[in-house]
């Protein structure tokens, strides 16, 4: 892979720089295929053929023989050549090295961690050896435990290798977080020392403390009179004028669509490894059996031990340790009882108020409710119709007409929108309660869902101005931006002339804010509790386009039809790194990309997302695909997960993954996504939770391993996420762990530790064994 920087500044720092990868003549087939499997994303019937890398044909006899026959095979032959087995001879070796590093003999966990530096390289053992228990390991022993052929093994260790590596370089310049142990390992299979400053983290600004004004426009960074310019979707930054003049950008990582798509390209590349990622999930989910088996009352001892907590009560415990609603759209975070009362007690008031503009026609509340022909006093929660039903499964268009009041578009307008003929007082005022609810909870948090749209360049500022003018801030909520993939209906609406456009819109006024906070002061104070960006729409909805580097750029985006999830994913992605390097820059904080993906359509969804997201939303489809949900695993890619609401849109609740994933080990949280359609009660999320741990019979430390994750996963500031979790909460395994806050066993914390750990250097083993073999050559 070329390294080549920008023409004009070679002279500058290139400290940050976007690594421009070429394609290579050897890579052609790759990218062939790579294509085949972007093109399948177009037409779901005949995608079998080109997606069968990534599925194993668990449920097809014939398929599953002949993928027996064809291993068998290929053991046969493997057993006869001199050269395998000497390679198995040094995997083996290696292999016992490294488990006799992991397993500890003499039962002390710490002591040993303590004498592999790659493991702990900072390790405080004495006070974590009280910390954590003995409990019964699951080992497996003899051969080189990889349970497929040498050649098999290695293969899929070095492409599984490569796209970690590559996650790492996309999470590293977007200031998202990578996960420290993966991370370590990385850098031991690169012969490197992994050194705690070079982890890269968000920036997220602390909660406002007690008596300080949240949207305080005292001391103002100043303007630092750069200039900004769209280029191919992206928004380039230069010092001054001049610097634009001769096309400089300032120094910041600018990636572009090439890159991505080769990146792309070489992660696919790495999925044809199905078998073996297969295995390993279900080792990981077999040996979880075990390890509850074998530990769960262990695991519950240790909780008792915590003094005050009551841990057969789920509903109390996961009240009474923190737990963030992850997912959760501002326009449905009420529950329908909550809306209905807000709209009779708003009617009692305002009956006579001008609330609407209809065809140049200025209409009261009263005239709004006698053109619908409804009485407000007659409403119930069944008339208001937001709930969503059996109605809706499978059909994304009928769910999103379940925003709508009584199926009325006009009192959504009036109850549910910031940017209407009354600044979105109504909506303001009942997401205050929303957030009053939750301050009374006091253990509860959310991360609201604001749209930002990309139709007009004003939006950032009236939702701005809406924010403070309604003071919306709230210790217990954190604000996600989503932008709906609607580029098409903009389009044929004549509002956008080009993607480019509405790419401008959305992420332009961010870049002025930063560039100058004085002139745009309300933007610059909101933009202090927006913790990162979402992408929303149906994912099954199909485009037409196939993704590639040959894809127009966005300027040339000229078409009415509306560009594919990829394409979307990479340019929010893009802008957000550029932003977020210009923001840490000036000491601000930065931003997390938390798209919606694999609810549906195309796993394609999830190979983008794995580069280009801190955390995803739902992921379901990594059911479908063993390569990429072991991907997932490997990076503890964290996971909101929402149940409840797959259970009335997508996949029946029986049938969701969650409990699978949590046992495996994938990083999952429980989140409500809108509790206005899918829930009853007033605490939607301890709902969510509690019907969680009901139907799968969760046991108390699955439930608080849940709720950590949440809060891991989300956008609080490192100074509530130490407070939350522990002071060490960066540090992985059951030294980060602090169980009076989080109430997770130590026990736990070190399984889950260890077995990363272990399936972490089953491919640092092979890549280290291939560097061995390539020596001795
Ligand atoms: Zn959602």
């Amino acid at each position: 892979n070329a390294l080549t920087a920008h023409p004009l500044c070679l002279l500058a720092d290139m400290s940050r720089q976007f690594p421009k990868v070429t394609l290579s003549e050897a890579e052609e087939e790759t990218q062939l295929l790579a294509e085949k499997v972007y093109a399948s994303a177009l037409k779901e019937e005949d995608n079998k053929d080109a997606l069968s890398m990534f599925t194993v044909p668990e449920d097809c006899p014939i398929g599953l023989q002949q993928a027996k026959e064809h291993e068998l095979l290929k053991e046969l032959a493997e057993q006869q050549s001199e050269e395998t087995s000497k390679r198995k001879k040094s995997l083996k070796m290696i292999r016992s090295q490294s488990m006799s590093l992991q397993i500890p003999v003499n039962a002390d966990w710490t002591r040993s961690l303590a004498a592999t530096p790659f493991l702990s390289p900072s390790s405080t053992c004495s006070s974590v050896q009280e910390n954590c228990p003995d409990y019964q390991r699951v080992t497996i022993s003899g051969d080189y435990c990889a349970g497929i052929t040498v050649e098999d093994y290695e293969q899929a260790a070095k492409s599984l290798f490569k796209a970690l590596l590559i996650r790492e370089k996309y999470s590293k310049l977007a200031y998202h977080r990578f996960c420290r142990t993966a991370a370590q390992f990385l850098r031991r299979a690169e012969a490197m020392r992994w050194s705690e400053e070079d982890e890269v983290l968000p920036d997220i600004c602390p909660c406002p403390s007690n008596g300080e004004d949240p949207y305080s426009m005292d001391n103002l960074p100043e303007n630092l009179n750069y200039e900004l310019k769209m280029k191919d979707g992206i928004v380039n930054v230069y010092d001054n004028e001049d610097a634009l003049e001769k096309n400089c950008p300032h120094d910041l990582p600018y990636p572009d669509l090439e890159t991505f798509a080769i990146d792309l390209i070489s992660k696919t590349k790495g999925s044809c490894h199905c078998t073996y990622c297969h295995r390993r999930l279900n080792f990981l989910s077999s040996k979880f059996y075990l390890h509850e088996m074998l530990n769960e009352m262990a695991e519950l001892k240790e909780l008792k031990s915590v003094p005050h907590r009551d841990f057969y009560n789920v509903r109390k415990v996961s009240g009474q340790f923190v737990s963030v609603d992850t997912h959760i759209h501002a326009a449905a975070c009420m529950s329908q009882k909550h809306l209905l009362t807000f709209i009779q007690k708003t009617y009692k008031s305002d009956a006579d108020r001008v609330v609407l503009e209809k065809g140049g026609q200025k209409m009261t509340l009263k005239q709004v409710f006698r053109n619908l022909n409804k009485d407000p006093y007659d409403l119930t929660v069944d008339s208001l119709d937001v709930h969503a039903g059996r109605q809706t499964f499978h059909r994304f268009d009928k769910f999103n007409s379940k925003y709508n009041p009584v199926g009325a578009s006009e009192l959504r307008e009036i109850f549910l929108k910031t940017d209407n003929l009354i600044n979105g007082e109504y909506f303001a005022h009942i997401i205050k309660e929303v957030a009053h609810d939750l301050e009374e909870s006091k253990y509860q948090h959310a991360e609201p869902r604001l749209s930002i749209y990309g139709r007009s360049p004003e939006e950032w500022h009236n939702l701005s101005k809406w924010f403070i003018h309604h003071k919306l801030h709230s210790p217990n909520m954190r604000w996600i931006i989503q932008v709906p993939r609607i580029y098409d209906i903009f389009k044929l609406k004549k509002l956008v002339p080009n993607f480019a456009k509405m790419l401008e819109n959305i992420f332009l006024p961010l870049f002025e804010a930063t560039v100058n906070p004085q002139k745009h002061k309300e933007c610059h104070v909101f933009l202090k509790y927006v913790s990162g960006f979402d992408s929303v729409d149906d994912e099954s909805k199909h485009s037409d386009h196939m993704f590639s580097f040959r894809s127009p750029k966005p300027e040339q985006w000229t078409a009415d039809n509306n560009p594919p999830y990829s394409y979307y994913i990479f340019h929010m992605y893009a802008n957000i790194m550029v932003l977020n390097n210009l923001r840490k820059e000036r000491g601000l904080n930065t931003f997390q990309f938390r798209p919606h993906c694999g609810e549906a359509g195309s796993i394609t969804h999830l190979v983008s997302a794995f580069l280009t997201t801190d955390n995803i939303s739902h992921g379901l489809n990594l059911k479908k695909s063993p390569v990429l949900q072991y991907l997932y695993y490997l990076a503890q890619v964290p996971i909101a997960m929402s149940p409840l609401s797959n259970n009335s849109l997508f996949l029946e609740y029986s049938k969701n993954p969650l409990r699978e994933f949590l046992h495996k080990g994938l990083c999952v949280s429980l989140s409500t996504d809108d509790p206005m359609q899918f829930h009853y009660t007033k605490e939607p999320l301890m709902e969510e939770y509690a019907i969680a741990a009901q139907l799968w019979k969760l046991s108390t430390c699955d439930v608080c391993e849940i709720a950590r994750n949440s809060v891991l996963q989300s956008g609080l500031s490192h100074q509530e996420k130490q407070h939350f979790l522990g002071v060490n909460y960066l540090k992985d395994g059951p030294e980060g762990n602090d169980i009076r806050r989080t109430n997770v066993a130590q026990i736990r914390m070190a399984y889950r530790h260890e077995t990363l750990c272990n399936e972490l250097s089953f491919i640092v083993d092979a890549v280290k064994s291939e560097a061995m073999n390539s020596q001795n050559e």
